[in-house]
């Protein structure tokens, strides 16, 4: 893998041209305007000015809501603030890390004792798998149970283990090469070419199942450990495609962090330094094409004459309209009901005596009995007083609720409209809208959605987008300008 400081700041030449796509006739440097602050168009922001200086005028975002930041955001109950959305990052999720280091945020790993926490897989009757939990604070005796945890994992579920590690390794490794320089990484119009050039496609075509069964894994660790892994991270079963189903097994390896007081101060960070006209609280209601130019009407009454466009969110559950109209595949977006709790779990609801015995970790399996896909614990105040954190496929009531937990001194309900609904074979949507400069970063999201992902496909919107304003497939010359000299070593350590 290349060092990607090193590579943007060459001269790159220009190996193969495209037709120059006009935008307006007065300005060379157009007005780009773009649609939802997330780390999607937050990310299409900041790599537009790191790789232009002069091709690209204004920069306006538009964010209904009084926030940027979108699915990264924050709930505070009871007055403890945590990640109410995207809540953690893989090691080696580049952009991230790079946008980490650049806005001098810090990284939070979570301390050897929440690592270490126990974990149990809920059938609605029993727990079919538990590990130990450590009552002790002595750094030996919490090495020696997650020394037990981990034979009485591999007991369970043997090879296998190492059969889906290295599935989810090669996964991880091809979607690597989404860091190279340019020079070797070309300039993708449709999210087939870009998932076909990293090897990644086949996986989109077939299901988690399909994959994890040719890769010899056993139907116990898939029907256990695998599905309570993507009940949690997607809402879904196994039946995603096998490339959401490889990145959200990525979602629970070693080495995951976070943003520390919130991964939504990336988009913050990078909206601030990007030099952008942020509309908060401006919903965008249309977006027309006329005489060259693309006039977004906001819910202000207000309307912008722009050379550019870019969607960065999901159209699905939208009201957007397009003049002239454009035609995307339908998507089915799979809710997640988030239920923050502050109290204390029932354990009566899962035959168990103490409080202690329940796993800080329930993670469940496909059954209609269970209600929730999982239940964590967030933060422990006291024995009897603590912070957790429920993902469910439905809205659970609060008689339901008072049957899992004993005490609830606040409970906070989100419904998030959190990420594709997963089948295979998927299709994609256009990078391109239309024939001109309507642009659609979360048409990648159909392949996986995470922050990492939203900012891959985003570097790749505004690659595009340069070349397609200038007629050539590689960009010349560039220069980072805003980057400090390591900011993007791809091989930083966390
Ligand atoms: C519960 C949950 C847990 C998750 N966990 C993780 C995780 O642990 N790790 C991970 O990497 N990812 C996780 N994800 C996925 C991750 O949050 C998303 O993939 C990523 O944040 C998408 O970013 P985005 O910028 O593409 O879209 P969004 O974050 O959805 O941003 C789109 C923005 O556009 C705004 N908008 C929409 N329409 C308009 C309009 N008409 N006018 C103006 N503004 C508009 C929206 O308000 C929003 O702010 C999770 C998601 C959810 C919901």
């Amino acid at each position: 893998m290349k060092n990607l400081h090193l590579v943007l700041s060459l001269i790159l030449i220009s190996t193969a041209t495209a037709t120059a796509v006009a935008v307006d006739s007065e300005s060379s440097s157009p007005t780009v305007c773009i649609i939802g602050s997330g780390i999607g168009g937050s990310s299409v922001a900041h790599f537009l000015r790191s790789y232009s200086s002069s091709a690209i005028g204004t920069i306006r975002i538009f964010e209904r809501h009084d926030v940027v930041g979108g699915r990264m955001a924050t709930v505070t109950i009871a007055g403890e603030t945590f990640e109410a959305g995207a809540s953690i990052l893989h090691p080696k999720n580049y952009h991230a890390l790079n946008y980490t280091k650049y806005l001098n945020l810090s990284v939070r790993q979570p301390p050897p004792s929440e690592s270490d926490s126990s974990f149990g897989i809920w059938n609605g009757r029993d727990f079919v798998f538990k590990t130990l939990s450590s009552t002790s604070n002595l750094p030996i005796f919490q090495r020696v149970v997650s020394f037990a945890n981990s034979v009485l994992i591999f007991f369970r579920y043997g090879f296998s283990l190492f059969r889906m590690n290295s599935f989810v390794d090669t996964t991880v490794n091809n979607f690597l090469k989404y860091y190279e320089g340019f020079e070797s990484r070309p300039v993708f119009e449709t999210v087939d070419e870009m998932l076909k050039w990293s090897g990644l496609y086949n996986l989109t075509t077939r299901t988690l199942q399909e994959e994890l069964l040719d890769a010899g894994l056993s139907a116990r660790l898939i029907q256990e450990l695998v599905t309570v892994i993507t009940r949690i991270n997607y809402g879904q079963s196994i039946s995603i495609s096998g490339l959401a189903g490889a990145v959200s097994l990525a979602g629970s390896a070693q080495g995951l962090w976070s943003v520390e007081g919130g991964n939504r101060q990336m988009a913050v960070g990078l909206i601030n330094q990007s030099d952008v006209k942020l509309h908060l609280n401006e919903e965008v209601e249309s977006v027309s094409f006329i005489e060259q130019k693309y006039q977004l009407n906001t819910t202000k009454g207000k309307s912008y004459s722009c050379g550019i466009t870019v969607v960065a969110t999901p159209l699905d559950e939208l009201k957007i309209q397009f003049l002239p109209g454009i035609s995307i595949p339908e998507r089915k977006l799979q809710h997640t009901y988030t239920t923050f709790i502050r109290g204390l779990i029932n354990p009566a609801y899962f035959a168990l005596g103490s409080v202690s015995e329940v796993p800080q970790l329930v993670g469940t399996v496909e059954t209609p009995d269970v209600p929730f896909s999982s239940i964590s614990v967030l933060k422990q105040h006291k024995d009897n007083d603590m912070s957790y954190k429920v993902f469910s496929r439905r809205p659970l009531d609060d008689a339901m609720l008072d049957q899992i937990f004993s005490v609830r001194n606040e409970t906070v309900k989100i419904d998030w409209a959190a990420y594709p609904h997963y089948h295979a074979p998927e299709v994609f949507a256009p990078f391109i809208l239309d024939s001109q400069h309507l642009y659609y970063v979360n048409a990648f999201e159909n392949a996986a959605s995470t922050m990492e992902t939203s900012a891959v496909a985003a570097e790749n919107i505004a690659r595009l987008i340069l070349s397609r304003l200038t007629g050539q497939k590689s960009l010349t010359p560039v220069k980072l300008k805003s980057f400090g000299d390591d900011a993007y070593d791809v091989h930083a350590d966390l």
